[in-house]
């Protein structure tokens, strides 16, 4: 046999070599400072953005800062009985949540686990919190309307599936009842509904998931929540796990809506980890990149195109003003981000006007395609008349006389103004909601006096159920009004008004 030393040698040299790189992917670091619910990581040189730490204890992190010696992360639970020089262990993976179906029903937290008691979840597998948004080859324009069952908006800012709406408001202003309203009128719908809760007090969660129940709305929703005691890391990945729990949905084909109550609270969650991450602080001490984390979340709302099963997922974000300042940071940001805004007005609200709805600033700049042709028919003048109806109302403070045609109008406004009015937990089918706006924007009202007009609607709309039911269906399977359905629709409401008088 003929040994060639120069073979061995290049062989025990490429073998030593393989060995020391071995040595160094070993994927575990050592935590050199602990607090606040933040760490330092030595060692974790392969480590990506976003990527899960594995803890002492079965706690876990996210890595944020990399930095040139050392990884910065937060944890995501409680820190108690980790120490400095404890190993943390890399898993290679991004942060994940479970998702599927039997979410549906559910209350978890920011990572997909159960709080409502109610048991363990068998998801179908798992999906990372942060995932890339849909690109404009693999979407489709938004053009099918999703109906929140509010008058005021379904008429004048319509929502189409796959936008994102801002909803935007002083505290106190009805926002998360104008969510839960649009959560109700799903039902039946085949929409999966999400409602994700930042920063909110565990009572206020637990009201609304009580609400939701006793509505029957549990069946079709799942609640993400990370209440104001949980810590700041929790609180700013609550809405990207629940986006991926909707983009499961979205991706097999179904429609999702999705509620972020509120991004406000999100971004000061976000600014506090950032703090003590020590990143620099910017305008309001929020870190430069608070508009991307916010624009990364609402981009991923989407129309997906026919090759991709035509799913949806259409986002509400909620916004909290502070004395009805929307040209503040956080505000703005969303504001441009968003396909439009429903501005809520405490002035309004505390007037009666509920929902507090400020048409005027108010807009919806996806929507408008997405709105029944019947609807647009009967809103297309209403906003003008309203708008009208302001101005004239600012003159007529003054006392001025006015000419009659000048009276007429203030009439009318005020009985729109009217019929916008709605209450809490009652969405409108949509059918019902032209019916009366048909009933408005015609002159029919005209003698019925303003403080009968509430009455009148409810009255008005149970005689149709009873005694004109194909009016109804017509309208919502023609999805037009043709001369022969509204001229059937004047006939009942002249019939119904004698009944009323
Ligand atoms: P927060 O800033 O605390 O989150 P919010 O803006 O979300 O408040 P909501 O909690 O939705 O406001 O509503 C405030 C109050 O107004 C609640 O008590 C609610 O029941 C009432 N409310 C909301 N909408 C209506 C409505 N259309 N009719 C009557 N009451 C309403
Ligand atoms: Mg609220």
């Amino acid at each position: 046999m003929n040994i060639k030393p120069e073979e061995i040698t290049s062989i025990i040299k490429s073998e030593i070599e393989r060995y020391e790189k071995k040595i160094e992917t070993i994927d575990s670091g050592t935590i050199i400072q602990i607090g606040d619910g933040v760490a330092r990581v030595y060692g974790l040189d392969e480590c990506m953005e976003g990527e899960m730490l594995e803890f002492p204890n079965g706690i876990y992190g996210m890595a944020l800062n990399l930095e040139q010696d050392n990884v910065g992360c937060v944890l995501l639970g409680s820190e108690e009985g980790i120490k400095e020089g404890d190993i943390v262990k890399r898993t290679g993976k991004i942060v994940e949540v479970p998702v599927g179906e039997a979410l549906i029903g559910r209350v978890v937290n920011s990572l997909g686990l159960p709080i409502d008691g109610k048991g363990p979840i068998k998801n179908n597998g798992m999906r990372p919190i942060e995932f890339t948004a849909p690109g404009v080859i693999e979407r489709q324009s938004v053009k099918e309307p999703l109906q929140t069952g509010i008058k005021a908006i379904d008429s004048m800012i319509p929502i189409g599936k796959g936008q994102r709406e801002l909803i935007i408001g002083d505290r106190q202003t009805g926002k998360t009842a104008i969510a839960l309203d649009a959560i109700l009128n799903q039902k039946g719908k085949d929409v999966v509904c999400i409602y994700v809760a930042i920063g909110q007090k565990q009572s206020t969660v637990a009201h609304i998931v009580n609400t939701l129940t006793e509505m029957g709305a549990m069946d079709y929703t799942i609640v993400v929540s990370s209440t104001a005691s949980e810590t700041a890391p929790l609180q700013f990945i609550a809405p990207y796990a629940g986006c991926s729990m909707g983009e499961y949905f979205m991706f097999k084909g179904k429609d999702v809506l999705i509620i972020y109550d509120d991004l406000s609270k999100h971004a000061v969650a976000y600014r506090t980890m950032s703090l003590l991450l020590r990143r620099p602080p910017g305008r309001e001490a929020y870190p430069g990149d608070v508009f991307y984390i916010h624009s990364r979340l609402l981009e991923r709302a989407a129309k997906l195109s026919k090759n991709l099963g035509g799913g949806s997922l259409t986002a509400l974000p909620i916004i909290e003003t502070l004395a009805g300042d929307i040209t503040a940071y956080i505000p703005t940001n969303v504001i441009s981000i968003t396909d439009g805004q429903i501005f809520l007005e405490s002035e309004l609200f505390y007037a009666g006007q509920r929902p507090a709805v400020n048409a005027g600033i108010s807009v919806s700049r996806v929507g408008g395609n997405a709105q029944t042709k019947a609807m647009k028919q009967v809103a297309g003048t209403l906003r003008i008349e309203l708008a009208q109806y302001r101005e004239l109302a600012a003159f007529a403070q003054f006392g001025s006389d006015l000419d009659k045609e000048s009276k007429k109008r203030l009439e009318k406004g005020k009985r729109l103004i009217e019929i916008l009015k709605q209450d809490q937990y009652k969405p409108m089918p949509v059918e019902k909601q032209i019916m009366m706006l048909y009933a408005g924007v015609n002159n029919h009202l005209m003698d019925i006096s303003v403080a009968q007009i509430r009455k009148f609607e409810k009255d008005f709309l149970d005689y149709m159920d009873t005694h004109h039911r194909e009016i109804g269906k017509a309208i919502l399977e023609g999805n037009t009004l043709s001369d022969e359905i509204k001229s059937q629709l004047d006939e009942a409401i002249i019939e119904f008004k004698k009944i009323f008088a």
